[in-house]
């Protein structure tokens, strides 16, 4: 049995960038960007005006001095995606809409909110600096400036600057292919009604939907029957399709749990075949051509915990996403907290806000089979291995679920 940290560290060893694919914009929200993006204009691509208000000669208003206001004659109006085809002079001033290109000889714009205008004469009451409400052509990026790095998220952000420089298509680190197989002859369906001994499937849906929380699809190769044969063929045929293949349950030492002896039949290279985390003990991961296999215990609470903490930060580094941020934080205990000693628990609470701090609520037993303890629960704290006992106002490190 290894340490979480341990078991991370060889999944990420294991788990590789991959290759970029070219996506529409929109396709690409919160994935990483495989290669760097330079702008193909100036932003904007051309004075313009930030207000709707006149352009002007600043210099006009330079003899502005308290009660005598400045007048100047309004000689055009300018709506956004039009232009003025005249040149302003000394003694004039030209209305103009917000967006709308600042017309030649101006270089100042006065909000509409701070004149007076009587028969196409503006009065003007202060002193305007030159540049003022004015956006210079290419403040935001110029031509051939890098926009975006390699390595970047697409963010909504991100999605307008790539429309705003002309680019409907980009490339990104291309999503892995997760297959699912679940495994159980307990198993019906959960269209069909299980019969005494029987239970619904829940872990291939609730799989799939943890797969879709990370902006993925799964490929789901349905229910095997605990045959040795069936697995095994199942997870040749999975192999062949995915980049990473995780099964539910089959995974402890029972009669017929038979995911260790499939892999170690097709000559999986078997990593690590048990962790020190409560809930979640039997996961089992292996390699096979490249390909990642994460062998999940069936008790769904440890089949989706086993997930978060093992599968998802493979999946993440597969995307190209940084794997430096830890969105760990401490969380102060409102009750006692009791466990049994030994592996680390990750124990599934109720976190909330008061008075600035982060409190830990209980919201029922952690036993693995219980989703409706975790349906309760908002996050999760976790007691490091060996201590078993923690009082109320101790501070426990935690997160939110689902995140
Ligand atoms: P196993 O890991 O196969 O020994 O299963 C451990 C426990 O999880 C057993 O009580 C199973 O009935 C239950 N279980 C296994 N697979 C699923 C599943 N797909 N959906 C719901 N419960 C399951
Ligand atoms: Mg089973």
């Amino acid at each position: 049995m290894i340490s979480v940290e341990e078991a991370l560290k060889i999944i990420l060893q294991e788990s590789h960038v991959l290759e970029g694919e070219e996506k529409d914009i929109l396709s690409c929200l919160n994935k990483i960007l495989a290669d760097d993006v330079y702008s193909r204009d100036n932003l904007p691509p051309f004075d313009k005006s930030a207000m709707d208000g006149y352009a002007i000669k600043s210099e006009d208003t330079d003899l502005y001095e308290d009660g005598i206001s400045i007048n100047l004659e309004v000689v055009d109006l300018i709506k956004a995606g039009e232009s003025s085809n005249k040149e302003l002079i000394n003694g004039q001033a030209m209305k103009i809409m917000t967006g709308a290109p600042l017309p030649k000889g101006a270089n100042a714009v006065i909000q509409i909110e701070k004149v007076k205008v009587h028969e196409d004469i503006l009065y003007i009451s202060e002193n305007v600096k030159n540049g003022f409400n004015v956006i210079k052509l290419g403040e935001e990026i110029k031509v051939g400036d890098m926009a975006l790095k390699k390595g970047t998220l697409i963010r909504p952000t991100e999605i307008g600057i790539l429309a705003s420089l002309g680019y409907s298509k980009i490339k990104v680190h291309r999503d892995p292919i997760i297959a699912i197989i679940t495994t159980g002859d307990e198993l019906v369906d959960l269209n069909e009604t299980p019969k005494f001994g029987q239970i619904r499937n829940s872990n291939e849906y609730s799989l799939k939907a943890l797969v879709l929380n990370l902006g993925l699809e799964a490929l789901s190769l349905g229910i095997v029957e605990d045959k040795k044969d069936t697995l095994k063929n199942k997870v040749k045929e999975a192999l062949e399709k995915a980049d990473i293949v995780i099964t539910s349950g089959g995974a402890s030492v029972g009669d017929f749990d038979f995911v260790e002896q499939v892999l170690n039949e097709i000559n999986a290279d078997i990593k690590f075949q048990s962790v020190a985390i409560k809930p979640g003990k039997p996961i089992s991961f292996a390699v096979i051509d490249k390909k990642l296999f994460f062998s999940l215990p069936g008790n769904p609470l440890s089949a989706i915990t086993t997930f978060e903490e093992f599968v998802k930060p493979a999946c993440e580094k597969m995307l190209g996403k940084n794997m430096e941020s830890d969105n760990n934080f401490p969380v102060i205990l409102a009750e006692d907290f009791k466990e049994k000693e030994g592996r680390r628990k990750y124990i599934y609470v109720n976190i909330k806000a008061e008075n600035r701090k982060l409190y830990a609520y209980k919201v029922g037993s952690q036993s693995s089979n219980q989703l409706i303890t975790m349906s309760k629960a908002n996050g999760i704290i976790i007691m490091p291995e060996g201590i078993k006992y923690k009082r109320a106002g101790e501070i426990l490190n935690g997160k939110f679920i689902f995140k």
